[in-house]
């Protein structure tokens, strides 16, 4: 018995630490939006960067043509093409095709890189009927990066540093649309770079091309990001000449977050982090309780090991006996034989780890509602929240918190307005329809 004491010890911490009462994340919103107006005032002037996207025009539904997108984020990039036809028919047609990157090529040189998706693209462009274009005109192309870059135009953009897998060192500091369109010259493939963006501003893109009153697109994948339409005269740091349309889509950088109350933000509320955050707490519970008997710990010692995906899978066990958090934890951790009690206790980890993401993810989309002025009183205009990221899709109890802590901090008046929604595959199709709407 001493044994369990010790491990509902560890979970009563946890438990405490991990409290997220809406008072405090009420508090999180508030700082969030502070941290919004400070990164529109002046460069480096807040923890959250506010890029300019100089994305001015986003689609409306009416473009029209054949478009096409990249996207390049993670191991595998996709190349797409839509047909568009207006206002009525919307995405007549849309084809796109997945191709995993050769690992050497993560850590060649730019040229190599730039050419292999250059000539990939040239492929998928040559395999499609019907691709000439009417009366000589070029192919528009929007390219989703989603990398650290730092843009002067839209479609433009120096790479300040590569994440993830890739480091390719001649590549960083240089225009990445320029070495991509120097790729796709030697290919011989007549098209234009029309956009630079990256997946928060392609989300937004794809969904408010459907409907008009999104006013943010949001990432919980791997990362954590967001992007919001902003008033082009609400920008003080913006120094250039104020866009026709006056509006000015901002690509926040909000995963590097943080406050009095919080650490860095991304670390609490994206995929890559939060079956971490149950490993570590699992093996404080083993090392301080002996609560799984006699295993070596040493799977439960590596770091990142047990991943979001496994957490969710055990946090969704609704077998009476626990049968998949067993399973886990015997496949993933090598914890063998554990009872009821114990396998109870890993889902209570599960819970309170993910239910502070997703309260937290909550606040940070109240944030930027505070900021826009539609957090509460009546009468406010209809806003919609477009999230996408396998997180999201995928982490069912991570997706229900969100929403219901949404509710819960904007109140029953300001909620009639407010609209979550799935915004699937944004990152893609965003991509060319900011191509579309930009070359309008
Ligand atoms: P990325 O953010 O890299 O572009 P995605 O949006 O597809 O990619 O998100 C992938 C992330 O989503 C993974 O790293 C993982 O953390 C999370 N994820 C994927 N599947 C699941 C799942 N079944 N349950 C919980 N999280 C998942
Ligand atoms: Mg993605």
């Amino acid at each position: 018995a001493a044994v369990e004491v010790e491990a509902e010890k560890v979970v009563a911490e946890l438990r405490e630490g991990c409290a997220t009462p809406a008072s405090l994340l009420r508090d999180v919103a508030a700082a969030m939006a502070g941290e919004m107006g400070a990164g529109l005032e002046k460069e480096g002037g807040s923890r959250v960067k506010m890029l300019l996207s100089y994305v001015d025009k986003l689609p409306t539904g009416r473009e029209e043509g054949l478009f096409y997108g990249l996207d390049l984020g993670g191991t595998n990039f996709r190349v797409l093409k839509v047909h568009l036809g207006g206002s009525k028919k919307h995405v007549v047609n849309s084809e796109s095709r997945e191709v995993s990157i050769p690992p050497h090529l993560m850590s060649g040189t730019s040229s190599e890189l730039f050419g292999f998706i250059a000539g990939e693209l040239g492929k998928f462009v040559a395999e499609e009927e019907g691709t000439d274009m009417p009366n000589g005109k070029k192919k528009e192309l929007g390219f989703t990066f989603s990398f650290p870059v730092r843009q002067r135009s839209v479609a433009s953009g120096t790479l300040v540093k590569w994440t993830k897998a890739f480091s390719i060192d001649d590549a960083v500091g240089e225009d990445v649309v320029a070495e991509l369109q120097t790729a796709m010259v030697k290919q011989g493939l007549d098209m234009h770079v029309a956009a630079l963006i990256n997946d928060a501003v392609g989300t937004l893109a794809g969904a408010i091309y459907y409907d008009e009153d999104v006013v943010a697109g949001v990432i919980f994948g791997t990362g954590t990001n967001a992007a919001y339409v902003e008033k082009a005269n609400a920008i003080p740091k913006w120094e250039g000449e104020l866009p026709n349309s006056g509006d000015m889509v901002i690509n926040m950088e909000w995963g590097n977050f943080y406050s009095s109350d919080l650490p860095i933000y991304e670390k609490l509320t994206s995929g890559m982090y939060l079956g971490e955050i149950v490993r570590r707490v699992l093996l404080k519970l083993s090392l301080q309780s002996g609560i799984f008997s006699s295993i070596d710990n040493s799977k439960l010692k590596t770091c990142f090991h047990l991943r979001t995906p496994h957490i969710s899978a055990m946090h969704h066990d609704e077998t009476p006996d626990l049968k998949i958090v067993a399973e886990k934890l015997h496949q993933i951790l090598e914890i063998k034989d554990t009872s009821l009690e114990t396998r109870k206790m890993v889902v209570e980890i599960c819970d309170i780890v993910a239910r502070r993401a997703a309260r937290l993810a909550a606040a940070g989309i109240a944030g930027i509602l505070m900021k826009l002025g539609r957090n509460g009183g009546i009468d406010n205009p209809r806003s919609v929240i477009a999230i996408d990221g396998g997180l999201f899709e995928h982490y069912t109890k991570f997706r229900e918190c969100l929403e219901s802590t949404l509710g819960e901090l904007l109140g029953e008046e300001a909620s009639k307005s407010v609209a979550v929604k799935h915004a699937n595959d944004g990152s893609g199709i965003g991509a060319a329809l900011i191509a579309a709407s930009q070359s309008r």
